[in-house]
Order: C-alpha cells, then structure tokens, then sequence
C-alpha cells in the first residue's frame, strides 16, 4: 500500500452516467471556488485535456506545477506525476483524482530493490551514477542521481554526466537502450518496461505502412527496438507534437505511443490523419485495446469533479521528497 493511500478513493464505485458537458462547467465552478489548477497529461481523455489549464508531458507538466499560484493542484495522470507536483508545492494541496493510478514502469523498480542493487554494484567496485527515468516514485528518485524525460534524456546523459561513470539507467529498458544507440554510453540497463509501449504489434504496424507507403511512423522510445527500428521519427510526446506540426503537406501518421496522444496532434496538426497503431491480437483474434493506459484511463471527468469537492485524495508528504526534490530540481527546472 502507498504511504498516502490512506485516505478514500473519490469514485472508485461505480459510476452513474452524467452528461460530460454539466460535468465541465460544474469543473470550471469548482476550480474557481476552491482555487485550483488542473494539470493534465497527454494520455489521459480528452475532454480532461480541454478542461485542463495546461496539458503536457512529464517534462512540461513538472515545470507547469512549479509555476502554480493556486493553492490546490488536481494533477490528471498517474501517481508519481502528483509526487512530483507534491515535492515541488509542499504547501499546496495536491490531489489525484484517483489514487489506485499507478504506473506499471515505475512499479517495475520499487525503491528496496534499487537500493539492494546498488548496494551490490558498489560492493563489486563499480563506479556509477543512477539515472532514472522520471516515471519512478518519489523514493526510487530519492535513491538517483539524475532524473530525465523522454524529451531531456540524450542532453542530460551525454552533458551533464561525467565521462568516466558508469551509468545504471532505470527503469525502462527500451529507452534504455535507445539512449545506449544515441549516445553512445554504455549503461546497465534495469529490466522494466511499459505495459502500454510493449504490446505494439510489428506485424500490424508493416501491414499499415505496406497499405499506405507514404505513411508516416512516429514512435515513443519507450516502445521496443523493433517498432523503433521501422520508425521515420522517435521522440517524447511534446517532440513529436513539434515534429507533426513541423510537416505541412497533409499525411497520414501513424502513431506508436498511448492512444490518447492523438487528441493534441490533432490539435497541433489538424493537416494531418491520426492513425493509432493497434496493440497485439488476443487469443481470440481481436485486436486488443492495451495501447490505451489503464492507468490514465482511470482519470474521468467526474473524479476529476469528485476529488475538487471532496479534497481527496490527496498527495501527503513523505521524508523522501526532499531528496527526491533535490534531484528533480537539478534535473528538470534548473
Ligand atoms: S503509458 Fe506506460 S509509462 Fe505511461 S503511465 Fe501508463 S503504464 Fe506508465
């Protein structure tokens, strides 16, 4: 269990239907009245990214929450998003619409065992430093050195880390092993990877692309080295929002990353067709839904209202985040 998990889940039981149009205008009257700010990331719905004062990914949504001046902050995304946005306004309230989003890749390295394995490298001598991908919990942060988003990975690893370390890069083994290619650093590499971003299927992807050659593929590093490899452009969201809107001739684009990122490519490049690239086939033949993140996925409309009126569930402070702030802030504000 979290250490903030205490408190109750807003909506966690089921939900009776209520019109999405009354539920944005109760959002902009609760938002008001409780001096709010909501941030939200580009894979959660889209109508929480339209009632959302800012929408970005993980890089642009952490400095986003720096420069709050509400008390309150609903963060719509996942947990270690929050912490983020905690560790950065220890004096405001930060809520999370639902408390059980999690992240399968952060969940892939808790902190006992990060720290069990560096404990091991530095009894065989190794000389390294942790590089972590931001989506980790605050404790997995408080154990690194550096943090880095798919948007400031490649600056951070070849600028800001000495030559003569080794690098013990977590917890996403794909964008791993994509920096590896870029950069050139070698680096140990710890074995997570993204429920979402693992499941894209190669052979749909070719059959997509053999259909329509003139497509485009754009492809989050988080997905595996085969998707990469047929890849005309791999990039974090915000990259890739600049790359399609940098093409004026109209395309078709085919998309390797969560689903819900088509809403702000869209709106950054309405010239452009969006096709999402499908996830696996089931065993019963059907193309399944996992390019969606069940996480994000649990972000809707009236918990977002839920948790503004309620004031949970909220975000509490741990010891940890003031180690882990230090690092995020020489990382990602400075
Ligand atoms: S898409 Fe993957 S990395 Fe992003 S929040 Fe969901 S599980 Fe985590």
């Amino acid at each position: 269990m979290r250490e903030n998990n205490l408190l109750p889940i807003a909506g966690d039981q089921p939900q009776i239907y209520e019109d999405p149009l009354d539920l944005m205008d109760e959002i902009d009257r609760l938002k008001e009245k409780k001096d709010a700010t909501i941030l939200a990331h580009y894979y959660v719905d889209g109508e929480i990214q339209d009632i959302a004062d800012y929408s970005g990914d993980s890089l642009q949504l952490a400095r986003d929450a720096a420069n709050v001046t509400t008390s309150t902050i609903v963060f719509a995304g996942v947990h270690f998003m929050a912490e983020t946005a905690k560790m950065l306004n220890p004096d405001k309230t930060v809520l999370l619409p639902d408390l059980e989003a999690g992240c399968s890749l952060s969940e892939s390295c808790p902190a006992d065992r990060l720290a069990a394995y560096q404990k091991e490298l530095r009894e065989q001598g190794r000389d390294f430093v942790t590089v972590a991908y931001i989506n980790t919990s605050a404790a997995v942060k408080s154990l690194c050195d550096w943090i880095v988003t798919s948007g400031n990975a490649r600056e951070v690893v070849e600028e800001r880390v000495p030559k003569d370390k080794e690098i013990l890069f977590v917890p996403d083994q794909h964008l791993g092993r994509y920096l590896v290619e870029v950069t050139g650093r070698e680096m140990i590499l710890w074995p997570g990877a993204c429920m979402v971003h693992e499941v894209f299927s190669l052979q749909d992807l070719l059959r997509a692309k053999r259909k329509n050659p003139e497509s485009i593929v754009v492809s989050h590093p988080e997905c595996p080295q085969n998707i990469l490899e047929v890849s005309d452009y791999v990039g974090g969201t915000e990259s890739m929002r600049k790359y399609v809107a940098s093409i004026s001739e109209p395309k078709t684009i085919l998309v390797a990353t969560e689903a819900n990122m088509i809403h702000p490519l869209e709106a950054a490049a309405p010239q452009h067709e969006f096709v999402p690239v499908p996830g696996i086939m089931t065993e019963t033949g059907e193309t399944c839904a996992c390019n969606r993140c069940p996480h994000m996925a649990r972000n809707t409309l009236q918990k977002v209202r839920d948790c503004l009126k309620y004031g949970r569930p909220e975000i509490l402070w741990q010891p940890y985040f003031d180690k882990a702030k230090e690092v995020v802030v020489r990382s990602l504000l400075q």
